[in-house]
């Protein structure tokens, strides 16, 4: 059944993940009239939350960063940022200890793992430099075994590669990692949001629905409408009737494969398809979530390894979240990253190895409660790009832009990159369009 009504708005935003929300409240805020359509029913996409016997769930994100872009994103519009920060946010077991290095850097964090943390963090202090970037061919494991052969600096590395990247060290160019640690935020602040990841984006969603704008969540955009090269508005189908919808221009935060498809291959040139294409590389996630009566983490965020199989991280939610679980239960994540983390692997074998991980590193972890297990990868993935591969958020069509961690900026990650995407778009909508 298609439905007469036509409803006209400034912005469409295709997708209620972190990037659309964030466009859409930015959008919203300075007077845009917005659209943001969700398939789902609820919004977050992969940095949603779902209820699972009382406990929040995440099903994706779970740090949030502090004091950088994404905080700045809600201040600006005026959304609360319920955020608690974990203090220290993260210990790494290094020889069975678990060490807070907080404040000492590098330096001390090398220093714990080897005699020669001095070279490793000369080679860190060489690429602060304008000049001291490695080539982009040099993965950061094989930058890594310049200075050293040591295991536990390599999983160290390793784990961080695919805590902020969700690549292996051996899949990620060193240029990116060194960006990311000597020039960007690092993610050195960050904290859970006590509802679940979903919390904040609900925040966001109400927000841009008190500034004039509307969220349709169970609601998908079939189709993108061409006029003359640009964007016109869409089909939506939503509650199971097809609602033609009229927008001046058009966000699209379901990457840029799930874009071009949206608006139709053949009207789009065989050059940009072809980039989009090859630089679909989405990459892989391995998570189980669990729950004990007895507190089995003494790290009150997150939980580092410098010697694992798989696991890069285990999360400790309720010491700072209670609310995350029922009363008298902990919750914590453990979260791997596969080989290869971009492209097939064997999840069955994968979870094994990140069970074997979580017995040895966590004690009482056997008699733990398994609350979910989740592989993420293809279509829903941690990354929809490797960090370093990213596509470009404009599009061949001038009015339509994409959002999100498919189109990143060069070595950033998560939802921090999702925020940056947003702000940037939304400058460049800025200076095209005005509000009607
Ligand atoms: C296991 C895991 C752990 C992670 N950990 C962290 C972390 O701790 N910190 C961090 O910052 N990041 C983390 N990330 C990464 C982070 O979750 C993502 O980078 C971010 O959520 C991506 O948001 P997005 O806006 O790009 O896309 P998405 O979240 O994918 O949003 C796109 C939305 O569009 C919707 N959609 C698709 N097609 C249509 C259509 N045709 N019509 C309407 N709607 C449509 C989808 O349902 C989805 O909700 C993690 C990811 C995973 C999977």
């Amino acid at each position: 059944m298609t439905d007469t009504q036509n409803t006209t708005f400034d912005a469409l935003v295709v997708g209620a993940g972190a990037g659309g929300l964030m466009t859409a409240a930015r959008l919203t805020h300075l007077g845009y009239r917005t659209l943001v359509v969700e398939r789902l029913e609820h919004v977050g996409g992969r940095a949603s939350t779902r209820d699972i016997d009382g406990f929040k769930v995440n099903n994706g994100a779970i740090v949030i960063e502090v004091d950088g872009i994404t905080q700045e994103t809600f201040e600006e519009v005026g959304a609360k940022f319920d955020i608690r920060r974990p203090n220290p946010p993260i210990l790494y077991r290094i020889g069975g200890k678990d060490v807070d290095v907080t404040g000492g850097g590098w330096g001390f964090l090398l220093s714990k793992l080897t005699r020669q943390g001095a070279k490793l963090v000369s080679g860190l202090g060489a690429a602060r430099k304008d000049d001291g970037l490695p080539e982009d061919e040099l993965s950061t494991a094989d930058w890594v075994a310049k200075y050293t052969k040591n295991e536990s600096v390599h999983g160290i590395f390793r784990n961080m590669c695919g805590s902020v990247f969700a690549v292996g060290s051996e899949e990620l160019p060193a240029r990116v990692f060194l960006t990311y640690f000597t020039r960007k935020s690092a993610f050195k602040k960050f904290g859970f949001c006590p509802e679940g990841t979903i919390g904040i984006w609900r925040s966001l969603a109400e927000t841009i629905t008190a500034n004039g704008g509307e969220v349709w969540t169970s609601a998908e955009v079939l189709k993108l409408h061409l006029t003359d090269g640009r964007v016109t508005g869409a089909t939506v189908d939503r509650d199971g009737r097809q609602v033609e919808v009229t927008a001046g221009f058009a966000v699209s935060d379901v990457g840029p494969a799930g874009t071009v498809k949206l608006v139709g291959e053949d009207n789009l040139p065989a050059e940009y398809r072809q980039t989009v294409q090859s630089g679909d590389r989405p990459c892989g996630m391995v998570t189980v979530n669990f729950a004990s009566r007895e507190r089995l983490v003494d790290a009150p965020g997150m939980l580092s390894f410098a010697k694992t199989r798989r696991l890069c991280y285990v999360a400790n939610f309720t010491d700072i979240c209670p609310e995350m679980a029922p009363e008298g239960w902990h919750l914590y994540v453990g979260t791997a990253v596969p080989k290869p983390a971009v492209g097939d692997f064997d999840e069955a074998a994968e979870r094994e190895l990140l069970l074997e991980d979580l017995r040895e590193q966590i004690p009482g972890f056997d008699g733990a409660r398994i609350i979910s297990w989740a592989t993420t990868r293809d279509e829903w993935p941690p990354q929809r790009a490797v960090a370093g591969f990213d596509l470009p958020n404009t599009t061949p069509i001038p009015n339509l832009w994409n959002v999100g961690d498919g189109v990143k900026e060069y070595a950033n990650g998560g939802t921090t990159a999702c925020a940056e995407t947003a702000k940037l778009v939304v400058e460049q909508i800025t200076r095209q369009h005005s509000p009607k």
